[in-house]
């Protein structure tokens, strides 16, 4: 048996064991060409019929309509914060929603390249919550409202649209893609990492609606250019084909599971899980998040003091399950709990919250 750990990273997250034992049969010699897919060229039909099938896997899983384009592109998530406003910001006022760190990095990277405007922040708050709806309303005439989904860092997540009163809404879907169903259709582009709960890091997916192409202008530079990527169905130059794939077995996987609607049953069982054990550790287990906005990916939570924080992460490490610590942003704790995070290593955790606190409580 492969040795493998209770698998809590925030990013790059686990992988389903399924889609790494295919990768690894797959590895040298691919589909019988002799090959391995990271040494053929993408022009070729083996490299093309895979980068086709993702896309269709991508699109069946989502249900994207087929007035939207899929990418692949790469500079990370990160890239996408300055490209978002590189190709659909113009002379317009971007409006963002300040949700923590990712959120309010993606404003700065805005406000380098045009207007920007900040709708609303819990930053002095600490980042518990996100916007209830009337808190956080975007203008018309906006070029676009930007709003991230799931804030990994401080465990809050969206379980409503904002309102953008008709402008296009934007959405850093990076860690919680596919963990839920969306209606794609009532956003103009979402862009995702695939390294928390896609695949690899590597290759970021950006779903953008055809219209909205056609903002981008010919100043930009090609690869950072969404109608001229999309023209060239992400061959404008050569892609992160290995990570491409990978992101392939993993919609693949997804499929067979039963495709999203059944990952989010999983991903709220596992939550609620672990969400139980906090409020019923009477004030030894404190969450971040405000409990309106918590995510279903990312669960934050403290114990009463930082050196007992500091024993959870070491103690539980020593038990085999990784990647507990928090970000040095909040501290405390965090289980990111994607959707390659088994209901068996969740329930391992609250096993060892139950018993770290018969313990130490
Ligand atoms: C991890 C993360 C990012 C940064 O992703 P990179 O691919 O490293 O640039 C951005 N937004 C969110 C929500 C994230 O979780």
């Amino acid at each position: 048996m492969t040795h493998r750990i209770h698998n809590f990273s925030a990013g790059p997250g686990a992988l389903p064991l399924p889609v790494l034992e295919r990768a690894q049969a797959d590895l040298v010699d691919f589909a019988g060409s002799g090959m391995s897919l990271m040494e053929m060229s993408h022009r070729g039909p083996i490299y093309e019929a895979v980068h086709a099938q993702v896309t269709a896997d991508l699109r069946s899983l989502l249900g994207i309509p087929d007035n939207y384009r899929v990418l692949y592109m790469q500079g990370g998530a990160r890239g996408q914060f300055a490209m978002v406003p590189m190709n659909l910001l113009g002379d317009g006022l971007a409006q963002y929603i300040d949700t923590g760190t990712w959120a309010s990095g993606a404003l700065e990277e805005a406000g380098k390249i045009g207007r920007t405007e900040c709708l609303w922040s819990s930053r002095d708050s600490g980042y518990r919550s996100v916007p209830r709806p009337e808190e956080a309303v975007g203008s018309p005439d906006a070029a676009y409202l930007h709003f991230t989904s799931n804030n990994t860092i401080y465990g809050t997540q969206y379980h409503h649209l904002p309102d953008s009163k008709g402008a296009p809404l934007v959405c850093d879907m990076s860690s919680d893609i596919l963990s839920r169903t969306v209606d794609v259709s009532r956003y103009a582009l979402i862009y995702a990492g695939a390294q928390k709960n896609m695949g690899p890091a590597g290759v970021t997916v950006v779903i953008v609606r055809d219209d909205l192409l056609a903002r981008s202008g010919d100043q930009l530079p090609e690869t950072m250019n969404y109608r001229k990527v999309a023209a060239k169905d992400s061959m404008l130059n050569t892609p992160p084909t290995f990570a491409i794939y990978m992101v392939g077995l993993v919609a693949a996987y997804l499929l067979e599971q039963g495709g999203v609607p059944a990952m989010s049953a999983i991903n709220d069982r596992k939550a609620e899980s672990i969400y139980r054990v906090v409020d019923g550790s009477g004030g030894f287990y404190t969450g971040h998040a405000v409990p309106t906005s918590r995510s279903s990916m990312n669960v934050t939570f403290r114990t009463p003091s930082k050196d007992l924080d500091r024993l959870f992460v070491q103690e539980s490490a020593a038990a085999g399950l990784d990647g507990l610590k928090g970000h040095r942003s909040v501290g405390g704790l965090r289980a990111s709990i994607y959707n390659a995070v088994r209901e068996e290593s969740v329930l391992a955790l609250v096993d060892f919250m139950a018993d770290f606190m018969a313990r130490k409580g």
